[in-house]
């Protein structure tokens, strides 16, 4: 499983005594300053940034800082290590409060200390400016009229062409550490990659940096890059979900392009989870992105979700659907589902609960393959599956940020020609309880034990016999209801993936083998009796001689 992981610009170890650092306590400056002396030093410049009374004319009681640490520090020694560069000098550190803070209280504290006078008063100068409009430190204000409010921020206040003036400034240091794309000329410079920025999400109330944390600890299975995945896989990345998985075991086609916009005419015939995790990184190197080039079935269903909060089925098949479904109940995680057809989608929300319903529940036995065309069928336009892909993505931002509005126990339909929308209340069907056993199970065991055929049906098997006819007729099956397939027609014959069904021959043994052939081609409810007719016909002799 290749793993893509970001290739970090170096930390500032030409300034080995730059420190960028947050606290909940009050700052102690003599420390701070003590911490810089330097017997060689003449020049000493402190900033102190204090918590003002007013803010845009309204009358400000306390306010509270809070950070996006991981990312907040790492932008800062990046800031410090500039200033280091451009201002030759060795010495500086700044120091940010966190938490509750009272009017006149230090926010912020900035010492840099140099051979000279000027270079401390510019470094600092530059280090106070950079660190406004750079690290994502969020204010929220309390005013006087028991209102409150996020203030954001200084990096957004920033209009576009102020951050192409930080970057210009940044340019000297990342020159020293990273290979440059050719000049285009005297004098042409080009633009360094800058730090992921989740600065617009995280204005928003119901984010914040406790938000984009919780983002950042959420790991997302994706299945499918194509039509649906992408749209997901674009915004999932984008908002900084930590890790992402891709299963998906198709290469690029030139027809998949007008709805699979993250690939180029040129990667046609490489593997889209591993064209699409290139992307992705490049989109924003905060995320591992992990990629299974193969097809998800039965047998790696487990293990490939286990490691994931959420999964996302972008797949156009019922079978995959259905084992999706089934796993992430008998795992216990939530997934989302859409689908699409000519004009239309659907969405549905299901979380591992006993009283919500889930996929089976809407679609009992009604749904199998070739009933509903997939995009090569029916045809489909591109901003089709890009609308129904990207509420996929909002769903699960929304699941992870505990926002109000998820969509729960309904199935929402969209037709994007008429722009209609409905929600469908789905219930859970009395059988729901039983839905996410048969993984649970076959994760476990093919073969199951029954004493009778229809205490098999009973239990809710859809009974197979797959003995050749002559040994049928030998010995016909005591079932209520058994279809008759013999094993060189099974796998040719179509299934319905909604049913559970038990395969029955003389022994056991091809039964087990044509369950384990059907659950490789995502089949996943197949069983087989154990022991066979031979295990049923022992029951009977027991039974008949006590
Ligand atoms: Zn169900």
């Amino acid at each position: 499983m290749p793993s893509y992981s970001f290739r970090r610009l170096p930390a500032a170890d030409e300034c080995n005594l730059s420190r960028f650092r947050f606290t909940t306590e009050p700052i102690d400056t003599a420390a701070a300053s003590a911490g810089l002396a330097d017997p060689a030093f003449g020049g000493f410049v402190a900033f102190e940034g204090w918590v003002r009374n007013f803010n845009e004319g309204r009358e400000v009681k306390h306010l509270e800082y809070e950070a996006f640490e991981p990312l907040a520090l790492r932008e800062g020694e990046r800031i410090l290590a500039a200033a280091c560069e451009r201002f030759s000098v060795t010495r500086v550190t700044c120091v940010h409060r966190l938490g509750d803070l009272r009017i006149g209280e230090l926010a912020v504290w900035v010492g840099v200390s140099a051979p000279h006078r000027d270079e401390a008063f510019q470094a600092c100068r530059f280090i106070i400016d950079e660190v406004k409009h750079r690290v994502p430190i969020w204010k929220k204000e309390h005013y006087i009229d028991g209102d409150s409010g996020w203030v954001n921020c200084e990096r957004c206040a920033a209009a576009p062409h102020d951050h192409a003036h930080d970057h210009a400034h940044d340019h000297a240091h990342d020159h020293a550490h990273r290979p440059l794309p050719m000049a285009h000329g005297p004098g042409a410079r080009s633009a360094p990659v800058p730090a992921p920025d989740y600065s617009r999400q995280m204005t928003l109330r119901e984010v914040g940096a406790a938000g984009q944390a919780k983002l950042r600890a959420a790991s997302v299975l994706v299945v499918g890059a194509g039509g649906l995945g992408v749209p997901v896989l674009q915004f999932l990345a984008a908002a900084g979900i930590g890790r992402l998985g891709i299963v998906d075991h198709d290469r690029l086609e030139p027809s998949n392009l007008h709805r699979q916009t993250l690939y180029a005419l040129a990667d046609c015939g490489a593997p889209k989870a591993e064209l699409a995790a290139a992307r992705l990184v490049a989109l924003n190197p905060d995320v591992r992105v992990e990629t299974h080039v193969t097809r998800l079935d039965a047998a790696n269903v487990a293990s490939l979700l286990a490691p994931h909060d959420i999964v996302v089925d972008c797949t156009d098949n019922f079978a995959t659907k259905f084992l999706l479904n089934d796993a992430a109940l008998a795992l216990g995680r939530i997934a989302v589902f859409a689908s699409v057809y000519q004009y239309e989608g659907q969405l549905q929300v299901v979380a591992p609960r006993r009283d919500t319903a889930c996929l089976r529940c809407v679609w009992p036995a009604a749904t199998r393959d070739g009933l509903v065309g997939n995009c090569a069928e029916a045809g489909v336009l591109g901003p089709v599956p890009g609308t129904l892909g990207s509420l996929q993505a909002l769903e699960v931002l929304k699941i992870l940020l505990d926002l109000p509005g998820r969509l729960e126990d309904e199935v929402m339909m969209i037709d994007l020609l008429s722009l209609s929308t409905r929600r469908l209340k789905a219930r859970p069907s009395p059988d729901h309880a039983t839905h996410g056993r048969a993984v649970a199970e076959a994760s476990v065991d093919i073969d199951v034990s029954y004493d009778s055929i229809t205490s098999a049906e009973d239990a809710g098997y859809s009974i197979v016999d797959i003995r050749e006819p002559v040994e049928s007729a030998a010995s016909p099956l005591a079932a209520r209801r058994a279809r008759q397939v013999p094993l060189g027609e099974l796998l040719t014959t179509q299934l319905d993936p909604g049913e559970r069904f038990l395969l029955v021959c003389a022994r056991g043994v091809r039964s087990h083998a044509a369950a384990e052939a059907l659950r490789a081609r995502g089949i996943c409810q197949v069983f087989s009796l154990r022991g066979g007719t031979a295990a049923l016909d022992r029951v009977a002799a027991t039974q008949a001689r006590v």
